[in-house]
């Protein structure tokens, strides 16, 4: 198989120019081009004929196909079923918010965490993306749409830190002054909670928003809705996470998604917030998206849930749901389309 062009960062792409006898410019020619969206080399209109011949009989260069494209007459939202050039799917959505249009990209296709709540992981993982493959969901996003995009979230299909090399690419791609140039501060990860990756994270002091899918604060309630507090407990996680913050400054945002009788009790509201004493922790309570397969329902709460982390000094906001008319999360698009077989799992 050929090499996928639009993973290469500048200086490999100057070196493999370079060594095809041209000179060094043009590597910053190619990578302007690639991060403009083009899909085939003869859209390189100032690149010689000689060269996107040589370069396409080389490299593959081609971007995923959009098999279903949702809007939400409700919000805006734009919800696409990407198809890549291996028949497998995943999903992209945009979305409208007053402080910038925001594009939530997959990391791989499936996911093999196996949270309880979640459509993403039912037919486990397929593959890792390539950093050009989670930057094209951007580049495409934005071009179909015609939508401006100023924030970047990973929180769709897949897990990044299982995945991190390629994501920790994908960042210095969409981050360069040359290409989309999306500013590190307006870029979040989410993670289950893998802690390797949250100390590499740690370590590089990148200035991005880091999000912890905590969902429970207690040992045994986590290991029952999400496996991976089994390999890193919950103990651990707000360890990594206090370290996190005491090495890049950076306050960490925790998702919730709130579940009937699961993990919406007060003492596991009181626990989250003797739990993240020492740091200023934001916690994001999600209504929990109804998955079909799944016997958890949503918590009715929710508020109350609000009010005791309030009350406690523990910031804590409820997240508006965007295109809930069109299965607009958590691989619920991805899921439908592999049990119509419209795409491979
Ligand atoms: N694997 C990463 C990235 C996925 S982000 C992570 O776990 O953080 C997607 C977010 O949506 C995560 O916080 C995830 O836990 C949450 N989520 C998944 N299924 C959900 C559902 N049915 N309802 C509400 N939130 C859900």
């Amino acid at each position: 198989m050929s090499e996928e062009m639009r993973s290469m960062d500048l200086e490999e792409l100057t070196t493999a120019l370079t060594e095809m006898g041209e000179s060094a410019f043009r590597g910053r020619q190619v990578f302007t081009w690639l991060h403009r969206g083009v899909r085939s080399f003869d859209e390189m209109s100032d690149v010689s004929k000689a060269l996107r011949e040589k370069l396409a009989a080389r490299y593959r260069l081609g971007g995923p196909t959009a098999v279903r494209k949702q809007v939400s007459r409700e919000d805006g939202t734009i919800k696409y079923l990407w198809e890549l050039y291996d028949g497998n799917c995943i999903e992209t959505v945009l979305m409208r918010y007053r402080h910038g249009n925001t594009v939530c990209v997959s990391t791989q296709a499936g996911c093999r965490m196996g949270c309880a709540f979640c459509a993403s992981t039912l037919g486990g993982k397929v593959r890792d993306l390539t950093p050009g493959e989670i930057l094209e969901q951007v580049i495409f996003t934005r071009l179909d749409s015609g939508v401006p995009v100023s924030n970047i979230v990973l929180m769709g299909i897949g897990e990044p830190m299982d995945n991190l090399d390629n994501v920790l690419k994908f960042l210095e791609l969409v981050n360069h002054p040359l290409g989309l140039n999306i500013g590190m501060r307006h870029i979040s990860l989410s993670t289950c909670g893998v802690l390797p990756g949250i100390r590499r994270l740690g370590e590089l002091g990148l200035q991005l928003t880091l999000s912890v899918s905590l969902h429970a604060p207690d040992s045994e309630t986590r290991s029952r809705i999400m496996p991976v507090n089994r390999a890193y407990d919950v103990d651990e996680l707000f360890k990594a996470c206090h370290d996190y913050f005491k090495k890049t400054g950076r306050r960490i945002s925790f998702e919730y998604a709130m579940i009937d009788g699961v993990n919406d009790a007060d003492w596991q509201a009181d626990l989250i917030v003797k739990k993240l004493r020492g740091m200023p922790g934001h916690v994001n309570l999600i209504p929990l998206n109804d998955v079909a397969e799944s016997p958890l329902k949503p918590s009715r709460r929710t508020r109350k849930f609000q009010q005791r982390l309030e009350s406690q000094g523990v910031t804590a906001t409820v997240r508006r749901s965007l295109g809930g008319d069109i299965d607009a999360s958590c691989g619920q698009l991805r899921r439908k389309a592999m049990e119509r077989k419209e795409c491979e799992v």
